[in-house]
């Protein structure tokens, strides 16, 4: 197979110790920036082509991040590479010790295809960082933005160094039987469980970003108006195809008519139109029908036209809502979002600790009780307390899920650390070694090694 002989030079690359260099990170970083800059319009079209996703939308949130992680690294490679010296204890004196970021080798990026540029390329650029080898497979569901980041990569870097693979089902089952030292996979929990199986028969480690139902809760003692705003943005945002968008609102029975009122108002305001510029078409024919027949018209509180010709599906809100309804059993991944009400927050809160834990949670509220709560009762990957989706463009905070939503996390140093190993070196002087440990062991010994442990 063509693909495994291209791992095989990557794996003879890899071990030239080139890729360790810093000189030589840098130099690749700076060149896969200047490819996407000028190559930009290559890739607008393309995601456009595939989901009629705008430019300004591309540009905010996918190569902004691209670009940004780019410079995070070239600008802290060094620190992040450092080896970090820690203190050492009694026993190991007289020694010092340190940990040495080592590259893992050969890595694997399977990327999902609702943020084709950034969940394909902003793990390949962390794992560049961290001075390993990379093959990227970018989801064939997004198939132009596939092609232009194939273009981009295997016409500009060597293949034993960074090679982006073009294919599907077939193609990413035969490249998961191959042994790689690390997968990093964006996608949906059913796959990614295959991957993971794929992955134990070479104890491979693995990233795993996945994805689940993200709840928004709004209680009473919230800023109503900046809460419809902020989460009308988060859920519509690419047409509801974004993994930590909010899937399904909590709404406190006291406010809930006013709120819905608020969220159709922004809607409006918004101007998400079948025509509009700035809102995403539904990626395929297949999700298309999935999310029609998720909508319930008998619950239709706003919305819910659709055309298929198009692709087109009107932000739709849906009310009231139970948690045995359909839409509340999977992710929805689009751009319908359902209504439940609470009485009692806390009663709320348990609700959504029985289901599988979100890759994200959202709150919104000034009451510092229930912010203090929600923080603390909930697991979930990443969220905010009054906002959506943002937490994930704060590099400082590691991005990922946690149970069912994902193992593993990145974004700035978090990512630099997912694609290294921590290597232990202790390193001993050669004089000076009390011969306690040796046998033949005494009662003696033993004493001293018990007051010295
Ligand atoms: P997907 O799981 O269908 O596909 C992801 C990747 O897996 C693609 O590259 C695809 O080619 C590959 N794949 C598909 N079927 C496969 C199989 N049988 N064997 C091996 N590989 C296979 O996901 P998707 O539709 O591209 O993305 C949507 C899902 O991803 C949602 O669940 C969403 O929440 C999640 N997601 C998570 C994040 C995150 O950062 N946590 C980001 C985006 C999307």
């Amino acid at each position: 197979m063509e693909i495994e002989r291209i791992l095989l030079s990557q794996r003879d690359f890899f071990t030239t110790q080139q890729t360790k260099s810093l000189a030589f990170r840098k130099m690749y970083l700076e060149k896969l920036k200047n490819l996407i800059i000028s190559n930009e319009k290559m890739l607008y079209e393309a995601i456009n082509k595939d989901f009629g996703k705008s430019e300004f939308d591309t540009f905010t949130t996918e190569l902004s991040f691209i670009l940004n992680d780019i410079n995070y690294y070239i600008k802290n490679l060094k620190s992040l590479s450092k080896p970090k010296k820690v203190s050492t204890n009694l026993v190991n004196q007289l020694g010092s010790s340190r940990i040495y970021a080592d590259p893992l080798g050969c890595i694997l990026v399977i990327g999902a295809w609702n943020y084709p540029y950034q969940l394909s390329l902003s793990p390949v650029i962390a794992a560049m960082a961290a001075g390993n080898c990379c093959i990227l497979k970018p989801s064939e569901i997004a198939e132009n933005t596939m092609k232009a980041m194939a273009f981009i990569i295997n016409q500009n870097f060597p293949p034993e160094y960074l090679y982006v693979y073009e294919g599907g089902i077939e193609e990413t089952t035969a490249l998961l039987t191959l042994k790689f030292d690390k997968i990093f996979f964006t996608g949906s929990t059913k796959i990614g469980k295959i991957v993971y199986k794929a992955a134990a028969e070479h104890l491979t480690p693995v990233t795993l970003e996945l994805g689940g139902k993200s709840p928004a809760i709004v209680t009473q003692n919230a800023n109503l108006e900046m809460a419809a705003k902020r989460i009308v943005w988060g859920k519509f945002l690419n047409a509801g195809q974004t993994c930590v968008a909010p899937d399904y609102l909590l709404v406190e029975e006291t406010i809930q008519e006013q709120f819905l009122e608020m969220l159709r108002k922004y809607i409006k305001e918004f101007k998400y139109e079948p025509d509009s510029e700035q809102y995403t078409r539904i990626i395929n024919q297949r999700n298309f029908q999935r999310l029609v027949r998720l909508i319930d018209q008998e619950k239709i509180y706003s919305g819910g036209n659709f055309d298929e010709e198009k692709l087109y599906i009107e932000p739709t809100i849906l009310n009231p809502i139970n948690w045995n309804d359909e839409i509340m059993q999977e992710e929805i991944f689009g751009p319908l979002l359902p209504v439940i009400s609470f009485q009692s927050y806390n009663a709320a809160l348990n609700s959504i600790l029985e289901l599988e834990k979100p890759l994200a949670a959202y709150l919104f509220t000034n009451n510092s009780e229930e912010k203090e709560i929600f923080t603390r009762k909930l697991s979930f990957g990443g969220g905010c307390i009054n906002d959506t989706v943002m937490h994930l463009s704060n590099d400082h905070l590691p991005f990922g899920g946690v149970g069912s939503s994902g193992t593993g996390n990145y974004h700035g140093k978090y990512g630099f650390e997912t694609f290294s190993h921590q290597k232990s070196v202790l390193e001993k002087a050669t004089w000076g070694e009390p011969n306690i440990k040796y046998p033949p062991y005494s009662e003696k010994k033993l004493s001293w090694i018990k007051k010295f442990l």
